[in-house]
């Protein structure tokens, strides 16, 4: 039976101006996108007046907790969140425990994702072993058996000679090295943005400098050795210039940054609510100012969640010691529909773009723009309708999000994957 989603407006990273066409799809391809296509017998008519009809999204930073933390998410689980975020494909980081540091590991993730999953699935691998920062993980057997970028996320490779070595690695294996940066000399013991807020909430701080002189150091390094480096998560305006100067200088450097990082500040934290508790840290007011207007200008290749799955019990308890991240995955593509594209800040080809195309792009990957003859793989958004994310609502196994139990407007309605609805509400 074929697919006619009729009356929607097609988004694409091409131009800001929503298409509206019918699309027709049978088997996992669109046969047709036309100003009007005549509904036939053979198939079912999905009416998407109001609705916007984009390619569906792909997260790079995503942290499944599989193997070692299934109480706070699994493969299957997150993957289940994803899809009710949109999102259709992911690249997993490696702080699980054991550390996704050998083939066999990789291997295994894999198999996990192709098992429990109905999306794509893709996996890191650890630049040094148990991301220790002591000895390299084997780099090239990792990319063999299906490791699609390499990262030590959740810590800095400390020592600088060592990452050279990665490098060198990474750029023969052509593998994207991903760098999560942090001088841990200046962030340790710190829970928050070092600056006004700490101090007046008592808060061991973590200062801007310690994330941006680390990059700076895998900036120079990437710049020595031909890698391609890709920085994750930025948040602070300084190291956003200092990437943008790189690549005006050719060096081969691509960052992310998350919706968390451009929605909130230091400011947010309130009365110690750890659904503000990040690492990098939340930082101030001119810093969302500054990566949003990096964001329009192109400075970030891709927006990714950083999906930081907790427990409860974690989140519960002091802002001390609760444990750094939140959950993104479902609540991505509405807080940014909310808060920008609903408002004319930025456009829908902006988010295709930044959240659906490149990231693909940044794996090696084709995009899948809603066009004859591709992948059915696209999402129906329904600006008019709101989502409360609830504990229902929500298929993540942590609810550590700042939008527990809020409403925000746009609602994901339907995910195509393959030509299969992997959702429809
Ligand atoms: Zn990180």
């Amino acid at each position: 039976m074929k697919r006619l989603y009729r009356h929607g407006q097609i988004a694409s990273e091409e131009s800001a101006t929503l298409v509206r066409a019918d699309v027709l799809v049978e088997g996992d391809r669109i046969i047709g996108v036309a100003p009007e296509i005549t509904a036939g017998d053979d198939m079912e008519i999905i009416e998407c007046e109001g609705r916007i009809l984009l390619p569906a999204l792909f997260d790079v930073h995503v942290h499944a907790r599989e193997p070692g933390r299934e109480d706070k998410e699994t493969i299957q689980t997150c993957s289940e969140a994803a899809i009710n975020g949109g999102i259709t494909g992911m690249v997993l980081q490696p702080n699980t425990t054991p550390a996704i540091d050998t083939a066999g590991l990789v291997r295994t993730v894999l198999e996990i994702g192709k098992a429990k999953s109905r999306i794509a699935i893709f996996t890191t691998g650890a630049i040094t072993k148990g991301r220790k920062s002591e000895e390299l993980a084997p780099i090239g057997a990792m990319k063999k058996a299906g490791a699609v970028m390499i990262t030590d996320d959740g810590d800095p490779v400390h020592n600088p000679q060592l990452l050279r070595i990665a490098m060198e690695y990474a750029k023969d294996f052509d593998l994207p090295l991903a760098s999560h940066c942090e001088v841990k000399e200046l962030s340790a013991g710190g829970c928050m943005h070092e600056g006004g807020v700490s101090y007046s909430l008592g808060l061991p701080g973590i200062p801007a400098c310690s994330e941006e002189i680390c990059l700076e150091r895998d900036i120079r390094l990437a710049q020595f050795t031909g890698a391609h480096l890709h920085i994750q998560h930025v948040s602070s305006a300084i190291g956003m210039r200092a990437i943008q100067r790189a690549k005006q200088d050719g060096v081969r450097v691509t960052c992310e940054v998350s919706p968390h990082h451009l929605l909130f500040n230091h400011e947010h934290i309130g009365n110690y609510d750890t659904h503000y508790k990040m690492n990098p840290p939340l930082r101030t007011t001119e810093d969302n100012a500054a990566l949003l207007q990096g964001l329009i200008d192109g400075i970030f290749d891709v927006i990714a969640t950083d999906h930081a799955p907790h427990t409860e019990f974690e989140k519960n308890s002091d802002f001390a010691t609760a444990p750094f991240g939140i959950t993104g995955l479902e609540t991505a593509l509405p807080s940014l529909f909310d808060a920008y594209i609903s408002k004319g800040i930025f456009g829908w080809d902006l988010l295709v773009k930044r959240y659906s195309a490149e990231p693909r792009r940044l794996i090696k990957l084709d995009p899948v723009p809603i066009k004859e003859g591709g992948i059915a793989e696209f999402i129906v958004f329904n600006p008019g309708r709101s989502t409360t994310f609830t504990r229902e609502f929500m298929k993540s196994k942590s609810i550590n999000t700042p939008f527990l139990n809020k409403e925000i407007k746009g609602l994901v309605e339907r995910v195509i994957f393959n030509g299969n609805e992997l959702l429809a509400r």
